[in-house]
C-alpha cells in the first residue's frame, strides 16, 4: 500500500504531493509532476536523455510503501483504539505498536533484529551503538 506519493524538484525544491488517485500536482517550475495518490506511482517530466544518451532525473523520490497486510492493521489499531475510547494519544501508540510488532519501529536504546535463521539457531543484531553481532543458541545440557 502506498502511503506517501511525493517527490522533491531538484530545480525549484518545490516538494509536492499527490493525494489521492486523480490528484496531479505538478511543482512550481514545471519540471515533474505526480499522480495516482495512493493507488500508483505516476511521474511525469523530471528525467531526460543527455546528448551522450546517458539519463538525468531531475526528482528527488519520497515516496514510500507498506506491505497491504500491515497498513490494513493499522488501520484497524485506529478503529479498535477509537472504539475503546482512547484519545489522540492512545490511537498513536496503538499505531506505533502495531508497526513495532512488525519490526518497523525500533525504540530508542533497543537492539533490532536484522536476520534470524531457525535452522541454525542464529539470530543476527544491530546493537545500540550501531555495531552488528551474531548469537547462536548453544545448548548447555550436551
Ligand atoms: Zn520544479
Amino acid at each position: 500500500m502506498i502511503v506517501q506519493n511525493a517527490v522533491i524538484c531538484n530545480k525549484c525544491d518545490d516538494f509536492i504531493v499527490s493525494k489521492h488517485r486523480h490528484d496531479f500536482v505538478t511543482c512550481g517550475c514545471g519540471a515533474i509532476s505526480v499522480d495516482g495518490g495512493q493507488a500508483y506511482l505516476r511521474r511525469v517530466g523530471g528525467a531526460g536523455q543527455n546528448d551522450d544518451g546517458s539519463t538525468w532525473q531531475g526528482y528527488t523520490d519520497l515516496s514510500w510503501e507498506l506491505p497491504d497486510g500491515l497498513y490494513k492493521a493499522c488501520a484497524q489499531a485506529v478503529l479498535d483504539a477509537e472504539a475503546s475510547g482512547r484519545n489522540h494519544i492512545g490511537v498513536a501508540n496503538a499505531v506505533m505498536r502495531t508497526l513495532r510488532d512488525a519490526d518497523r519501529i525500533v525504540a530508542d536504546h533497543e537492539q533490532r533484529i536484522l536476520a534470524h535463521n531457525p535452522d541454525l539457531d542464529e539470530i543476527m543484531i544491530v546493537e545500540v551503538d550501531g555495531s552488528v553481532n551474531r548469537y547462536k543458541k548453544v545448548n548447555v545440557d550436551e
